[in-house]
């Protein structure tokens, strides 16, 4: 058990935990957002920020402070909480960004640690090798072992009661990010960035983003806070959450305001494209789209700004609730919709369905059933491996519906799509309590099809019989041949 971070609550690979920060001697209860904040200029100060928005943690760079003379003389004279005027916990990062925007940076991890350590950073960071998507494997693979050089370095600096970022990197390989994800989990550092996914989001590339954190999960243990590098737009958070990450960091929200953006949980919109503003913040609340882009630039980027964060820090809020609830997939399929690469993240989360299995409380609230993704939830797939451990007589009818034709045979189970049969005794236990819409969809058919093939290949000695509602044939085609077959939409009975 990681001594920094307990894990109170789960759902799907989703959890909410609590990341103790001992030298600022505060706890962070994760999910958590971590607004960045330039020391050289703020749009809304960190003071504001911990106030008015509740931010528990913020994170700025150690390379701007580094580099600009008086800031430094000042974070090393007063420390980085006097600068910044932060009460909670401060993250730097090294300037492993700039790095990759600007090729060079001129420090040693020893050096910057260090001086990480002196101006009172709470969770410090080493330079790693943000190595970007798509580079050729030999590349991935030779700056992958900097980067791990790096972190053993960073091992053996004193820093005291500071907590160390661990990055994971690894470019778009899924096995590189799984050995990176093992090798950062072995050292002695706490937090766990999965780092260098900043230009898959700027494309759009979720379902890479999601294949790239899978693998890091995979490395990295159970208990491994995770840190998803750059993911700023709330639109994602459910998305990231739902994969296993614990920590997001937001520059967006400034970013967007500087450029009239005003950000949803379903997208950005431009100012000056709204006529009314789909939100009841302070902010929306107290001005009209016009009255907006009426105001001053600085003023008008600050309103933006908050309204913003306040966007960001409700979706937040909307998740942990959704995890404690039990219900966070159906808010990620429900952000899925926003945008068609959105949908292909959660698809993608959803061939990793065994691994969130493992995380996946046995039972929950309700499993809504709200688009044919969900016929392919973690939730089916528990169900269809216990198929092939559960005990079965000599004769088997399975029905959709219908008279339980106890005469004719051993037992009568239930079929219900997607989950396909189970013993009538279990169909008061989750997920089989399920609300399925009447109007089934071929994925729900198709998966409650493959339950059934399990169940039948774990039971060779045993006849079974299915009784469907007109099912089709290219569904049909996934239920073993031995199995007879009987259709109540068709007359058969
Ligand atoms: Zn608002």
């Amino acid at each position: 058990m990681r001594e920094c971070f307990e894990i109170r609550d789960t759902d799907a690979g989703g959890r909410i935990g609590r990341l103790a920060v001992p030298r600022a001697d505060v706890t962070v209860e994760t999910p958590a957002l971590l607004p960045v904040i330039n020391p050289n200029l703020d749009t809304i100060s960190p003071r504001r920020l911990a106030e008015e928005f509740g931010a528990e943690i913020l994170i700025t760079n150690s390379y701007i402070v580094y580099g600009t003379d008086d800031v430094r003389e000042r974070a090393l004279a007063d420390g980085l909480h006097e600068l910044l005027d932060f009460p909670g916990a401060i993250m730097t990062d090294s300037g492993s960004f700039q790095l990759a925007e600007y090729g060079e940076i001129d420090v040693t991890t020893e050096e910057i640690l260090e001086f990480q350590y002196e101006i009172g950073s709470d969770i410090g960071t080493p330079v790693d090798i943000p190595t970007p998507p798509d580079v050729p494997r030999e590349r991935a693979e030779s700056e992958l072992e900097t980067t791990q050089e790096r972190l053993e370095v960073a091992e053996t600096v004193d820093t005291g009661e500071m907590l160390v970022n661990a990055p994971v990197q690894g470019s778009t390989y899924p096995d590189l990010r799984e050995a990176a994800g093992r090798h950062a989990d072995a050292t002695n550092l706490d937090v766990f960035p999965v780092g260098a996914v900043v230009p898959l989001m700027n494309d759009y590339r979720y379902d890479d983003v999601v294949d790239v954190v899978a693998g890091a999960k995979r490395g990295l243990g159970s208990d491994a806070p995770v840190h998803l590098f750059g993911a700023g737009h709330p639109m994602m958070f459910a998305l990231g959450v739902a994969m296993g990450c614990d920590l997001f960091d937001s520059a967006a929200y400034a970013l967007y305001a500087r450029d009239d953006r005003y950000l949803t949980v379903s997208g950005t919109h431009h100012l000056e494209d709204l006529d009314y503003l789909p939100c009841s913040c302070p902010v929306c609340t107290e001005y009209s789209p016009a009255e907006l882009r009426a105001l001053d630039d600085e003023r008008r980027e600050e309103e933006l700004a908050a309204h913003n964060l306040h966007v960001t820090f409700a979706e937040i809020r909307r998740i942990k609730q959704a995890i404690r609830a039990g219900n966070l997939l159906e808010l990620v399929e429900e952000r899925a919709r926003a945008h068609p690469t959105m949908l292909d993240g959660y698809r993608t989360l959803l061939d990793h369905a065994d691994q969130l299995e493992r995380s996946d409380p046995v039972s929950k609230g309700s499993f809504f059933y709200v688009s044919h993704e969900s016929a392919r939830r973690p939730e089916v797939v528990r169900h269809h491996r216990r198929l092939e451990r559960l005990s079965v007589p000599d004769s088997v009818f399975l029905t959709e519906g219908g008279p339980a034709r106890g005469d004719e045979f051993d037992d009568s189970w239930r079929v219900e799509p997607p989950f396909g049969p189970f013993p009538r005794a279990l169909s008061k236990s989750y997920p089989l309590t399920a609300e399925v819409p009447d109007r089934t969809d071929r994925s729900a058919l198709r998966a409650a099809a493959d339950g059934i093939r399990r169940l039948v290949e774990a039971n060779p000695e045993t006849e079974f019989t299915l009784g469907h509602r007109g099912w089709p044939e290219d569904v049909l085609e996934s239920v073993p041949e031995r199995v007879d077959r009987i259709d109540f939409d068709a007359g058969d009975e």
